[in-house]
């Protein structure tokens, strides 16, 4: 008789979130102090660890709203593996913060089409946490709440997401005993490293505003983060940068940040709707205007209405390519509905430009003619002669702006889910 032994491999997914403050920490710190313990106890990553950003809008992020997850086999390892993540999260969260409420959630199986679903709600829609928890429940996940336990939203999230377009991003930690001070990068290493990497590394510097990307402003664990196309490079790019403080650890993540996974397309104008981020074709009405704190503004419209379109004062220069603009254009932009709603312009390809403006004809004598009142055509001041037609004339005009081109946000006003303009055709 035959036997036919049947192996099922079924890995066990965790998911974290929310565990940091505006004061400091950062999940995915976390996260690799969980994997170096994984490491010291012989629990191997089954891919690599992974860093998800969800909705741009939610409410109550610290900043990128981002989550983690991990993917190990579901073996004797297993409840060891749930223990570390468990203490890791306890011991490291910052629970002093009243909007720190972390979440973990570990699942066994397969990802299905349900759970993938409850991921790309998490990235374009409101999830309350009950609602997750419902979800969580039904897909037979484990739930740890601490606090009000917000993070399982974020952490089924991650566990769940499909990576169909992905980037990578090295992020390197410093020692705690620095945490809060000044970060010692020697910058001319980065523009070096920038120099050299670029652009399967990108997002370093914003050159514009002479500012490094890739040092963080805030007073969370990272030293610096290099972003990526590929894992390789980042080795490369790593050994470039140069800093004059220790280096505690490092972590390197595959990652849905600048995949525009964010961006829904929108057929028409009144399908959007407000915290919704979209791309959307529309024709330019009217001059973009900028307005008391430095925000430019326009409308743009279809068959179905019209919305305003905001650059606002942090992306700088790209007001100016902004400003080039005139009604009649053409464009496709691509942004979030937000507050005020407004549609917050991340980027925009130019699909027509109206290079065609009216003037008053020119007389025989070359001279600009001007207008002999309403309906009653044109008369040259010039020589006395006089046109009956009151239908100007069409004249080609050059403009800046470059059909079919792509415009974007400066790096340093740039979301995390963005794609930037180096990798709009790597498709
Ligand atoms: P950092 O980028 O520093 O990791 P963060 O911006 O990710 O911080 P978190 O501390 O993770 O901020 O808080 C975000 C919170 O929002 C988490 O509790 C997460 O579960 C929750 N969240 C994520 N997506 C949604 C969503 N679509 N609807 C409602 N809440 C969400």
């Amino acid at each position: 008789m035959l036997y036919l032994k049947v192996i099922i491999i079924i890995f066990l997914y965790i998911g974290i979130d929310d565990t940091d403050s505006p004061d400091g920490m950062c999940t995915t710190y976390l996260a690799s102090q969980i994997i170096n313990k994984f490491e010291e106890n012989g629990i191997v990553l089954k891919d690599y660890p992974r860093l998800i950003r969800l909705n741009p809008f939610a409410r109550f992020k610290t900043r990128g709203n981002g989550a983690v997850s991990l993917k190990i086999l579901n073996d004797d390892n297993a409840n060891l593996a749930r223990q570390i993540v468990l203490d890791e999260v306890e011991k490291l969260s910052m629970f002093d913060c009243d909007n720190t409420n972390p979440g973990v959630i570990f699942y066994e199986g397969e990802i299905t089409k349900e759970m993938q679903d409850y991921a790309f709600k998490a990235i374009y829609e409101f999830i309350e946490i009950n609602e997750a928890e419902t979800y969580a429940k039904s897909f037979g996940c484990e739930i740890h709440k601490f606090k009000k336990g917000r993070g399982i939203i974020g952490s089924l999230a991650a566990i769940a997401l499909p990576l169909s377009d992905y980037t990578f991003e090295l992020l390197v930690y410093r020692d705690s005993k620095n945490f809060g001070t000044k970060r010692k990068i020697n910058y001319e290493s980065v523009y070096e490293m920038d120099k050299k990497t670029f652009p399967e590394t990108f997002e370093n510097i914003d050159y514009g505003e002479g500012y490094i990307a890739i040092e963080p402003k805030t007073p969370c664990p990272v030293l610096y983060g290099i972003r990526s196309n590929s894992f390789e490079i980042l080795n490369d790019a790593k050994s470039i940068v140069k800093v004059e403080e220790p280096i505690k650890d490092w972590c390197i993540f595959k990652t849905n940040q600048h995949t525009d996974m964010h961006i829904q397309n929108a057929d028409k104008i009144s399908d959007m709707k407000q915290f919704g981020c979209y791309c959307i074709q529309g024709e330019v009405k009217n001059e973009p205007k900028i307005i008391d704190g430095g925000h430019m503004f326009f409308y743009i419209f279809d068959d179905s209405g019209e919305i305003e379109c905001g650059a606002y004062e942090p992306t700088k220069n790209f007001r100016d390519i902004v400003s080039h603009l005139r009604p009649g254009d053409i464009i496709k932009v691509y942004g979030g509905i937000g507050e005020k709603n407004t549609f917050n312009i991340e980027k925009f390809q130019v699909i027509k430009l109206n290079d065609i403006k009216y003037e008053n004809p020119i007389c025989k004598c070359g001279k600009r003619m001007t207008s002999a009142g309403k309906n009653k055509g044109f008369k040259c001041k010039k020589c006395g002669n006089k046109i009956k037609s009151s239908e100007k004339v069409p004249v080609k005009i050059e403009r800046s702006l470059k059909n079919s081109k792509f415009y974007e946000t400066p790096v340093s006003a740039r979301r995390h889910l963005s794609k930037p303009i180096c990798r709009m055709n790597l498709d």
